[in-house]
């Protein structure tokens, strides 16, 4: 059946970069499409699908499919995964290091002599978790030695993963901040330190926000835009298999 089904696809003439397979889910009624994180379409088909239904679903979807496939490709490029073999380069605090695979360790993720060594065990959750940890300490004195001269008390500071954000203020007024934003240049985590600082003081992006952030911080807008730049490129989790 799925030769008949891969034929109908080719004649839906999507174009030739474009990687797809079909899945036949005997439970769906309808047919489905989905387009994965690197890009790659997934086509559902009901088991009583014909060849000129997929056809015809594909030809009546595929602007909605190029715009998916695009946006997903350019987000992937943008946020490169990973791969956990030896030499794989992971960023801290602006610094670059090689990942370095391990036998024996205590703690699943050590930065040790230039390396980040990594337990044979362990996994990218481990990593993740390991720059939540390591940077809730060091965005602690951060937040600490801002926070006297943003004119505020030290709030309480969480390290979690924010989507698309590097930092927020909580309901009751701490300070959470992106496990990734621990990749950036200590320059830059000035200003997310410093940005989420004044917004205990004004919520809003208003002049007068504007105002202390430069009085503050007065390359905030230099460093507004090296942010948009330098904060595209982070590692946001994921992994691929090593080929
Ligand atoms: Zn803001």
């Amino acid at each position: 059946m799925t030769d008949i089904l891969d034929a109908a696809v080719e004649r839906a003439g999507l174009p030739v970069h474009w990687s797809w397979r079909i899945e036949v889910r005997p439970r769906r009624r309808t047919l489905g499409l989905d387009v994965l994180p690197d890009g790659s379409i997934v086509i559902a088909v009901p088991r009583q699908t014909t060849p000129e239904d997929v056809t015809g679903v594909l030809r009546e979807r595929r602007l909605w499919l190029a715009k998916a496939v695009r946006r997903r490709e350019a987000l992937a490029a943008e946020h490169p995964a990973k791969e956990l073999v030896n030499g794989e380069g992971f960023t801290y605090l602006g610094r670059h290091y090689r990942l370095l695979l391990v036998d024996e360790q205590t703690a699943p993720v050590r930065l040790r002599g230039g390396w980040l060594r990594l337990r044979g065990d362990a996994g990218a959750a481990d990593i993740v978790d390991w720059y939540r940890v390591r940077g809730r300490h060091w965005l602690i004195e951060k937040v600490r030695s801002w926070a006297g001269r943003v004119g505020v008390e030290p709030p309480e500071v969480l390290v979690r993963d924010l989507s698309t954000r590097w930092g927020l203020r909580t309901k009751d007024r701490s300070l959470a901040f992106h496990w990734a934003s621990m990749q950036l240049s200590p320059d830059l985590l000035d200003l997310v330190v410093v940005h989420e600082l004044i917004h205990l003081l004004v919520p809003r992006h208003d002049d007068e926000f504007r105002q202390r952030l430069l009085v503050a911080l007065p390359e905030a807008v230099v460093l507004e835009s090296k942010l948009h730049d330098e904060g595209r490129r982070v590692w946001m989790g994921a992994v691929r298999a090593a080929l």
